[in-house]
């Protein structure tokens, strides 16, 4: 068995060390290119979100390194992830691709259903040892979060265009090839000293920008022309309004670890705008903008793929909120027509825009 995953950001840094400590072989696809997202867009309904289209595309690529069985998360509510695996399915059958496709998600009678899937990818390794390779996967996910955090403030303030990346390259490739977890926080430590060994200005000025919306575009550079890097170096401090290592906390470990950031607290922020779960993080979207406004952010980032059902709900409500709170708001859609120049254009727009209503307070004050 050949096990491969689609692509979301920095994830497979994580799910490849779990799979590689119970003895899977794994077997990545390349990272997303315009070739990944013309292969998934070829084939993929028209009408379908772009996570579909470039985890069909990861898919096939992969297929054709060796991969034979693709494990991917489901789910349940309402928008189209819970149809995912099997429309991808039909697919890569329709194509003539022989994968078993494994959809880790809740189960629709009993925990046990969901047991033995994770029983199919990880073998005969005791439940003990998976537990083991559960905590090694999500440590790895939890530094490289904590590392992306701490680059997105250093990047804006750095004196040398580009220390930043080179640093938090070298300590991501730090992380990757940690082995055994007896290793892990003294590689932890000394990642984060080379991204604090970074040269820079802690008195500059920096726009802050809060990035909501969809997990997958929010985690994706692909897809959302590295937008965290492109507005650090435009000199804005930008916060992601969610992480994968949240995202796991809450969702699959019941919020185990109370210190971090919880989506309960921007679901608790959302009312009076949206009032209840719209599938997705629509409702994040709304509360983690409340929360950026509260704070005092010069600005909010909307990100979604297009035709996304959840965040289309949460952008008809974005400018009464943004209205009402004072807080500009620039949302975008991106889909495999998207334009690097365009989107650049409009943050540029963006950023020109929330600096002279920084200025305009800082005189009024
Ligand atoms: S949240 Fe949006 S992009 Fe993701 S599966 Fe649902 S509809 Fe598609």
């Amino acid at each position: 068995m050949r096990v491969t995953f689609p692509h979301m950001g920095d994830t497979w840094i994580g799910v490849k060390a779990m799979l590689e400590y119970l003895d899977v072989e794994v077997l990545m696809p390349p990272p997303c290119t315009k070739k990944t997202m013309v292969l998934g867009s070829e084939h993929a309904p028209e009408f379908a979100c772009m996570p579909l289209k470039l985890n069909l595309g990861n898919y096939i690529e992969a297929s054709e390194l060796g991969a034979n069985t693709i494990m991917m998360t489901g789910g349940c509510g309402p928008c189209r992830l819970g149809y995912y695996a099997q429309v991808q399915d039909t697919i890569l059958q329709d194509l003539g691709y022989s994968y078993k496709m494994v959809v880790l998600e809740p189960p629709e009678k009993h925990i046990t259903e969901l047991f033995s899937k994770i029983r199919y990818i990880t073998g005969n390794n005791s439940w003990w040892k998976v537990i083991k390779g559960i905590h090694f996967g999500y440590s790895k996910i939890k530094m490289v979060d904590e590392l992306n955090k701490k680059a997105c403030w250093a990047r804006p303030r750095e004196i040398n265009r580009g220390d930043t990346d080179r640093a938090l390259e070298s300590a991501k490739q730090k992380i990757i090839n940690v082995e055994y977890t007896k290793d892990l926080s003294a590689v932890h430590q000394e990642v984060l000293e080379i991204i604090d060994q970074v040269p820079v200005d802690k008195d500059r000025d920096v726009i802050k920008i809060g990035i909501v919306g969809e997990i997958f575009t929010l985690l994706e550079p692909f897809i959302n022309f590295d937008i965290e890097r492109r507005l650090g170096y435009m000199g804005a401090e930008v916060d992601r309004s969610l992480n994968l290592s949240e995202w796991i906390n809450d969702h699959l470990f019941l919020s185990i670890n109370k210190k971090m950031r919880s989506c309960k607290e921007s679901r608790m922020a959302s009312p009076p705008y949206l009032n209840h779960n719209v599938g997705g993080h629509g409702q994040e979207t709304i509360g983690s903008t409340v929360l950026y406004a509260r704070r005092n952010f010069d600005g909010v980032i909307q990100l979604l793929p297009f035709t996304c059902m959840p965040e289309i709900v949460a952008q008809t409500i974005l400018p009464g909120v943004s209205n009402e709170l004072s807080i500009p708001v620039l949302t975008l859609i991106m889909d495999e027509h998207s334009g690097e120049a365009g989107t650049v254009t409009r943050l540029e727009a963006f950023m020109d825009l929330l600096s002279r209503k920084k200025q305009k307070k800082e005189v009024l004050a």
